[in-house]
């Protein structure tokens, strides 16, 4: 069986969480943590996540009802809130708080907690500028209406930032956050108010009550790189090793051909696990305490590594795509860089097939 493993280290989570808590400590200790554990933890395993965070956390967010679902089947009992769901049903079945971005979601969910008997914890999302979900029109006349449905207590209100790394962009929605939150305040309903990710962090007027960090977590942030620590290594084994001659064609298209006698080693990873397409002639993985490059188009389930610089390399020897071996390092914005993307499509694109193991 091959070896494609992915190690997650939980303590650097922990690490993690505290870094998040002592950037806020002088600026607004009392400031709440809504864990974003959606999309697996971004690829993490949300169950494991959710277990080390659990207890220390104010909240968990997930994207949609199944993720809730899963984490509640795994016996985790804090508060998580759903936060693109229209679901009714299952809010109640699985005790989950849903946010709320439109009048008709929330006289849904009215109707249901008046037939349960219950009151309905919700977060109201209103829109600032990041053009996605949440109340447009009119949005502090909306929430009043909310207020008035029976069985639902507003216990939130959000917003999200949509260019955390502008500063003007981010002031600007910080400032009609600012406004709606002005208007609520008349509605005596006392939410907490929350609207930043990892990166809005950097802003202290973007704190509020409560901060919703994802990816600050998972160890990346360009502003705090050396306070986090990245929490998931990625490793895989060489599967055989070949020795071809000048001129030898590699992998589909022939997009890499040997310029001088060289020694090619084949690994069984490929975009199928979410080692992109694109990583083709572009990206490293460390062999051995070295960088090495690969070499020709990634296939679905195997990547050819060129081992000429490495002659002593074996079949079974680990190779490194994600983290840290010896002197070398391969980070998550190392394939964002390479790949052309971002380092939350990197971590979040690891298939199924890479086994989970927690340290
Ligand atoms: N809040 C919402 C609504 C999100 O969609 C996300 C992530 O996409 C987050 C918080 C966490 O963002 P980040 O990972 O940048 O901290």
């Amino acid at each position: 069986m091959r070896l494609l493993e992915a190690e997650i280290d939980l303590k650097a989570l922990i690490h993690n969480f505290h870094t998040v808590k002592a950037v806020l400590k002088p600026i607004n200790p009392s400031c709440r943590i809504i864990a974003i554990v959606k999309a697996d933890a971004y690829g993490h395993g949300a169950v494991e996540v959710a277990r080390a965070l659990e207890k220390r956390c104010f909240a968990f967010g997930v994207a949609f009802l199944e993720e809730a679902a899963i984490l509640r089947e795994s016996g985790i009992k804090s508060k998580i809130i759903v936060l693109f769901d229209r679901e009714v049903e299952g809010i109640f079945k699985y005790d989950l708080t849903p946010v709320v971005f439109d009048f008709k979601q929330a006289q849904a969910l009215s109707k249901q907690a008046q037939k349960k008997g219950v009151a309905l914890p919700v977060h109201i999302k209103v829109e600032t500028g990041m053009g996605r979900l949440g109340i447009y029109n009119a949005p502090c006349k909306t929430i009043k209406k909310i207020a008035q449905l029976p069985n639902i207590k507003i216990e939130g209100v959000m917003s999200h930032l949509s260019e955390a790394e502008n500063k003007e962009w981010t002031t600007e929605q910080i400032r009609r956050f600012q406004e709606i939150q002005k208007c609520v305040s008349n509605l005596e309903i006392n939410p907490v108010f929350h609207i930043s990710n990892s990166h809005g962090i950097i802003y202290p007027e973007a704190l509020f009550d409560a901060i919703r960090p994802g990816l600050m977590l998972y160890g990346y942030s360009q502003n705090f790189e050396k306070e986090l620590k990245p929490c998931m290594k990625v490793k895989t084994k060489i599967i055989d090793i070949r020795r071809l001659p000048k001129g030898s064609p590699i992998s589909y298209g022939r997009t890499f051909i040997t310029k001088k006698a060289s020694l090619i080693g084949v690994i069984p990873v490929g975009y199928a696990d979410g080692y992109f397409r694109k990583l083709t002639n572009r990206a490293k993985v460390i062999v051995r305490g070295k960088k090495v490059p690969v070499v020709g188009t990634v296939c679905m389930d195997l990547t050819m590594i060129d081992l000429t610089d490495v002659p002593d390399t074996e079949i079974d020897d680990e190779v490194i795509l994600l983290g840290e071996s010896g002197n070398e390092k391969i980070t998550a914005q190392d394939i964002a860089g390479w790949a052309e993307t971002i380092p939350y499509e990197v971590l979040t694109s690891l298939g199924s097939r890479a086994k989970r193991k927690y340290i």
